[in-house]
C-alpha cells in the first residue's frame, strides 16, 4: 500500500513549473487527494523561491548525501536538507514518512516531457511503465552518478523527477505547465488504482530507456573560461543519436570540434543554463529497453 506522496517543487527557485503548480494544489487541494493515501505537496526551497534563484547557498537537489545530512555544512542549503529529511524521509530508514516522492523541474534544453530515475526499486519502475503507457512522449532518462545519490526524491524509498523543456529560468509556459500538471494526475490515479487491488493492465512490459553514459564539458580556455558553445546542429537535438565525426561545439574562433567517440550515443540535457557551472554542456546517454 502507498499512504503517503509527496509531490515538490521549488527545489530549484527559479523553475516555476513546479512552484506554481504546487502553489496551485495548494489553494485546490482536491486536485490531488485521493481516496486511498494522502497527498502532500511542499516548495522545498522557499528563500531560493522568493530570490528566483536556483540556490541561495548549494544546490538543494545535491544535498542528501548521508554525510551531509549526518554532519551538515553551515549553510542554508544543508539546513533545509535536514529539515525535509526529517518532514519526508529520513533517508535509508525501514519506515519514511513518505512513500514515494515526486520532484518537479524544468530545464533550458529541449527535454520534452521526461523522467530522470535514479532509484532501483520495483515501484518507481512499476509507475515509470505505467506513465509511459499513459503518455506516448514521455521519454526516461536514467541516471547513475559516481557518487551516492543526494536529490531529493533520494530520501524517500521510490521516486523520481520530472524535467520539463525548453522553458527559461523564470519563466513559467502553459503549455509545458499542463503537460507537466496531466503527468501528476497520471502518477496519482495509478497509485489509487494499484492500492484498491485492481489489476493495471496497461502498465507497459518494457519500456525504454535513456541510460546515463557520461558528461561532456564545454571547450575550456587555460582558466576554465568558455572557449566556444554548443555546435549549432546539436543545439535543441535532445534524444537524437550522435555519432563519430558529427559536430559537436563551435569554438569561438570558429573551428568545429567533432564527437570522437566510436559508440553512437544520445545527447539529454543540451546546453543547459544551470549546468554551465557544473562543468558539462550536455549528457550522453545509451538506448537501452528494460
Ligand atoms: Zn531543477
Amino acid at each position: 500500500m502507498i499512504r503517503r506522496v509527496a509531490v515538490t517543487g521549488g527545489t530549484h527557485g527559479n523553475e516555476l513549473t513546479g512552484v506554481y503548480l504546487v502553489k496551485k494544489w495548494q489553494q485546490n487541494p482536491e486536485l490531488v487527494q485521493r481516496e486511498s493515501f494522502e497527498t502532500l505537496t511542499l516548495h522545498t526551497n522557499p528563500e531560493a523561491i522568493k530570490a528566483c534563484r536556483r540556490y541561495i547557498d548549494r544546490d538543494l537537489n545535491r544535498s542528501f548525501a548521508t554525510a551531509d545530512l549526518e554532519n551538515p555544512p553551515n549553510h542554508y542549503e544543508a539546513k533545509r536538507a535536514c529539515e525535509l529529511n526529517a518532514l519526508l524521509g529520513p533517508k535509508g530508514a525501514e519506515q519514511t514518512a513518505v512513500d514515494f516522492i515526486l520532484d518537479l523541474h524544468s530545464t533550458t534544453a529541449n527535454m520534452g516531457l521526461s523522467l530522470v530515475v535514479s532509484s532501483d526499486s520495483p515501484l518507481t519502475w512499476e509507475a515509470v511503465r505505467y506513465l509511459c503507457a499513459k503518455v506516448p512522449e514521455l521519454k526516461v532518462y536514467r541516471w547513475r552518478g559516481d557518487e551516492e545519490d543526494a536529490f531529493v526524491d533520494s530520501i524517500a524509498p521510490n521516486g523520481f523527477a520530472i524535467e520539463v523543456g525548453p522553458v527559461p529560468q523564470g519563466v513559467l509556459r502553459s503549455d509545458l505547465f499542463m503537460k507537466t500538471e496531466a503527468l501528476v494526475y497520471h502518477l496519482l490515479d495509478f497509485f489509487e488504482r494499484r492500492n484498491s487491488g485492481e489489476a493495471v493492465p496497461e502498465t507497459a512490459q518494457k519500456v525504454t530507456v535513456y541510460d546515463h553514459v557520461g558528461l561532456i564539458d564545454y571547450p575550456r580556455d587555460a582558466n576554465g573560461d568558455l572557449d566556444g558553445m554548443v555546435h549549432e546542429a546539436r543545439q535543441d537535438q535532445d534524444f537524437t543519436l550522435i555519432k563519430q565525426g558529427d559536430p559537436l561545439f563551435r569554438k569561438l574562433d570558429g573551428t568545429v570540434i567533432r564527437y570522437e567517440g566510436e559508440e553512437p550515443l544520445y545527447t539529454l540535457f543540451i546546453n543547459e543554463a544551470a549546468y554551465y557551472e557544473k562543468g558539462f554542456a550536455m549528457t550522453l546517454a545509451r538506448k537501452i529497453t528494460l
